[in-house]
């Protein structure tokens, strides 16, 4: 059991590569994950009072409000607490986005003992940037891995990984990523401009290969002084 665990914090806008760089950080680390997003896809599926009421409000574009994620991710940190023998560390991702979540998940670090090593990482992009990224993404309804389009590779028409046939979602059009781009400077922003002002905010150039933005968050880990 290492004594100080790596938890490690992953914010970014849509289209900032923050799956990527997360499958790649717990393949080569081997850190356990906690993804907010899929705790609320899970919790949706049993089909009492909340439930039911999760899949309502994602189905209507909602926000979920934080005492939900919240008892997800505490029950999802004493699950690993008692039941991780060899255990490295952690990335959240998709949390937290409201500043309140921020203040809930820093007691919550501390009660679990993981507060020594506590990494905020931003992969930075540009709201340009995204929206040029997110209009040309496709993803696979077989198996949810998102192709990005470069120059050289729009004539992919099936999954590298399942071979489905790729499609669009529908919420990818200019219209649908700057709404999530304002919803994300509105939300997001005051909880980066938070662990800014604590001097805990790492930001990490998310425009550069997938391999740089990789050795420059590993850099970042590996300096203790932030
Ligand atoms: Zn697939």
């Amino acid at each position: 059991m290492n004594e100080n665990p790596l938890i490690l914090i992953l914010l970014g806008k849509s289209g900032a590569g923050k799956g990527t760089q997360l499958n790649l950080l717990r393949e080569r680390l081997g850190l356990e994950f906690i993804g907010t997003g899929n705790l609320l896809r899970e919790r949706k599926k049993i089909k009492d009072f909340t439930g039911k009421k999760i899949a309502e409000v994602i189905d209507n574009g909602g926000i979920i409000v934080t005492p939900i994620p919240f008892k997800l991710w505490m029950d999802s940190f004493e699950e690993i607490k008692n039941n991780k023998e060899n255990f490295n560390g952690l990335i959240i991702d998709g949390s937290p986005r409201k500043i309140k979540e921020a203040w809930l998940l820093e007691e919550a670090l501390e009660w679990y003992e993981w507060d020594k090593r506590v990494k905020v990482i931003l992969i930075d992009i540009s709201e340009e940037e995204a929206i040029a990224r997110i209009t040309r993404r496709k993803i696979c309804p077989g198996c949810s891995h998102i192709v990005m389009f470069s120059k050289d590779d729009t004539d992919i028409e099936n999954c590298p990984q399942c071979g489905s046939k790729l499609i669009k979602r529908p919420e990818d059009t200019v219209e649908g990523i700057k709404k999530r781009l304002a919803w994300f400077e509105e939300e997001v922003g005051q909880t980066i401009k938070y662990y800014e002002e604590n001097n805990m905010l790492i930001r990490i150039n998310g425009e550069q290969s997938v391999e740089d933005v990789y050795s420059d968050i590993i850099k970042a880990i590996e300096d203790d002084n932030n």
